[in-house]
């Protein structure tokens, strides 16, 4: 177990325009496992190599348990990865397949087989440890290559995107399994997915990435109720939060079918601002009567989803499409007019140029 900060980290490739990652920082905690989210290419995987050693760093400083692991080996890193790809040698056993590494290490025979037999018994595939991969389903190779990181007790864990391989219902299991796991080994731990989902119920700390830059590190709940700006506030949580481009006046905020009234705090919060991005989750949108009060949004159906234990509509406000979460007994079909509305305490406001989060 060990503690991994991330100082000022940078990453140039050469000849390329701008930089991979810029500025990361970041201090876990020991045994802590951080997810790292984004878009594809938002420097996640360039992130989890300089971690490794596989890619060098050209800005910054990486410690690894108090050390600086600036030029030192992937193999003396005392890290252990596990990729997408699960890369098992196809020709040996799961059992020698997870010996590998050890045996490469020199270790002892007794200790390489009571290694691979506790990490078998832990992810549940000791009656496995005689086939050879083909002989294996998909989750069960992936628990194999989780196998083969353990066996080498390791200080810190990479894995980048190892369920991506797997069908949707395994890749739900075999998260539990990865989150069962670190309860159980409490190795540091930092994981790499471009899934929103995936990153909130896993991270205990998830930093959320976008063009190489850290947008915000914080816990789900704090990312949920809290994002640092638009583009956290858009990407985590599903469906995403609608955004309105809206003007302010008399500490009102209104746009082509829409009419907020801001509360106290929100007023203070948006100064002399004439305008505004303001965020309203589908889930914080209710259906309104005609008579909707001071908040209220208008417009028409184009989308009804049933979902079975709710139902998402979309309803074009002037022209912004407007995602909203409703009862499953609530009717309403494609072309009906609607009104919307959203508590003011659940508003959340923009800079309209910064796009930083002000409430
Ligand atoms: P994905 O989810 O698609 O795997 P990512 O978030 O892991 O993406 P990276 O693979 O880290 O992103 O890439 C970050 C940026 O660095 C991208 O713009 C990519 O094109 C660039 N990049 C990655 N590897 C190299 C390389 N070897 N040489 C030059 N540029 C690279």
């Amino acid at each position: 177990m060990a503690v991994v900060a991330l100082k000022n980290v940078g990453k140039q490739y050469p000849g390329a325009a701008g930089l991979a990652v810029e500025d990361f920082n970041l201090t876990t905690h020991d045994g802590e496992f951080i997810v790292l989210v984004g878009p594809s290419g938002c420097g996640k995987t360039t992130t989890m190599r300089m971690i490794a050693g596989l890619e060098e760093h050209t800005q910054g400083t990486i410690e690894i348990g108090g050390r600086d692991v600036t030029g030192v080996v992937p193999k003396d890193r005392d890290i252990a990865m596990v990729f997408q790809s699960y890369a098992l040698y196809p020709h040996m056993s799961v059992r020698d397949n997870m010996a590998f590494s050890l045996k490469l290490k020199k270790y002892a025979r007794a200790d390489i087989k009571q290694r691979v037999e506790e990490a078998a018994e832990v992810l549940g595939i000791t009656p496995l440890l005689d086939r050879k991969p083909r002989a294996l389903s998909g989750g069960q190779r992936q628990r194999v290559a989780l196998g083969r990181a353990i066996v080498r007790q390791p200080q810190v864990f990479l894995m980048d995107e190892p369920l991506s391989n797997l069908d949707a219902k395994l890749r739900v299991d075999m998260r539990a399994e990865i989150i069962k796991l670190h309860r159980k080994l409490g190795v540091t731990t930092f994981y790499v997915t471009h899934d929103q989902t995936e990153a909130m119920t896993m991270g205990q700390r998830i930093a959320v990435m976008k063009d190489g830059v850290v947008q915000q590190i914080d816990s789900p709940n704090n990312l949920y109720q809290q994002p640092a700006n638009v583009f956290v506030g858009g990407f985590i949580g599903t469906p995403a939060m609608n955004f309105l481009d809206a003007a302010v006046e008399n500490g009102t905020a209104t746009g082509s079918g829409f009419s907020l009234v801001l509360d106290a705090a929100r007023r203070d919060a948006a100064g002399t601002r004439e305008r505004l991005h303001v965020g309203i989750r589908p889930e914080h949108l209710h259906l309104a009567g005609n008579e909707a009060d001071g908040q209220s949004l208008r417009g028409e159906v184009e989308v009804v989803e049933p979902l079975g234990a709710l139902t998402m509509i979309q309803v074009r406000v002037g022209d912004t499409k407007v995602t909203a979460q409703i009862e499953p007994h609530q009717q309403v079909a494609m072309g009906d007019a609607v009104a919307l509305t959203c508590a003011a305490d659940k508003l959340y406001l923009f800079d309209a140029d910064s796009e930083d989060t002000l409430m």
